[in-house]
């Protein structure tokens, strides 16, 4: 019976791979991960992965049958299946779909990034459904961009579009792990958030609570921001407004209707949001002006990264 058609939703990250059993309706019936050990080869990553998903899928309430398997992972190119290069893994060239196809085979098996992922999880769980024009912005460690033009998915001709992240914002900059400079994710990311507050505590004698600790993080920027400390305010102000201007110019490519923020960062509400909606309206071209909503993801919490993954099965499935 199709209702009991389940996806395995599969989130790859530098540090640990989430997995989870996700029916059509966007309920996680069951989640777990595994450590991703990424000193170790690929195929030993994927090897784990499939003995934990298996022991998974037996703990599962009652009877289900699984209709494919959806993987978001750093550098995923959805035409080859692969990851390419990606920086935390180093992987170098991997043919994940192949390998999961030795493990899985016979079922459809996609692979993209991790912002193109949530883009889906929005269009099909979130906020983005019924909508046919948006952009989601994960703000993590780095930024990710996952667009979407009339309804689809934008993978472009090289399977990569939509890396707003290094785009560059302040030429010759601070470094970016891509090698370029002034990439957008250096400044407008958690990473970029720290490294802001750092400067401003350099460039003044300014009490703040920040001071306290020789490397603030992001979280403690948040923490401190929230308590109304002055320069951690002016850290998120700084982020938003880069965030915001360069929104502008992605506006002007695509025309969305919403720009969904998502990830660790997003989660600071309006602190980002405010700085950021300013910059975008003051640096948009007129007839763009109140068409397009800069809002926080709708996608469930729980699960969210997941859900996306698992989306990229259900879309295919759907259409
Ligand atoms: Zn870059």
């Amino acid at each position: 019976m199709a209702d009991m058609d389940l996806v395995l939703g599969v989130d790859i990250g530098g540090t640990s791979t989430k997995f989870g059993y996700i029916d059509r309706s966007g309920r996680c019936l069951g989640a777990s991960a595994i450590p991703t050990q990424a000193d170790q080869t690929p195929e030993a990553c994927f090897l784990r992965l499939h003995e934990a998903a298996r022991a998974l899928w037996a703990t599962l309430p009652g009877a289900h049958r699984l209709a494919g398997i959806g993987v978001g992972a750093p550098n995923g190119n959805y035409y080859r299946g692969t990851i390419e290069d990606a920086p935390n893994l180093n992987w170098g060239m991997v043919d994940l779909r192949g390998a999961l196809s030795g493990y899985w085979g016979g079922l459809p098996i996609a692979v993209t990034n991790d912002a193109n992922a949530a883009a889906l999880g929005e269009l099909l769980f979130g906020s983005g459904r019924g909508l046919r024009d948006f952009i989601v912005i994960t703000l993590g460690t780095g930024l990710g961009t996952g667009v979407v033009v009339n309804g689809e998915l934008v993978y472009g001709h090289s399977g990569f579009a939509g890396e707003l992240g290094h785009c560059i914002v302040e030429y010759g900059g601070r470094p970016c792990g891509c090698g370029l400079r002034g990439c957008l994710e250096t400044y407008a990311s958690a990473t970029g958030l720290a490294c802001t507050a750092r400067e401003l505590l350099a460039a003044s004698s300014a009490p703040s609570a920040l001071r306290e600790s020789a490397e603030p993080s992001a979280l403690a920027v948040f923490a401190a921001a929230q308590a109304g400390d002055p320069i951690a305010r002016e850290a998120f102000r700084r982020t938003g407004t880069t965030l915001g201007r360069k929104l502008a110019d992605a506006v002007a490519l695509t025309s969305p209707e919403a720009i969904f923020l998502f990830g660790g960062l997003a989660k600071a509400g309006e602190l980002i949001l405010e700085p950021t909606r300013k910059a975008l309206d003051e640096n948009l071209f007129h007839v763009f002006r109140g068409t397009v909503q800069v809002l926080p993801s709708g996608v469930p919490e729980d699960h969210a990264a997941l859900l996306g993954t698992a989306a990229l099965i259900w879309k295919e499935l759907k259409s």
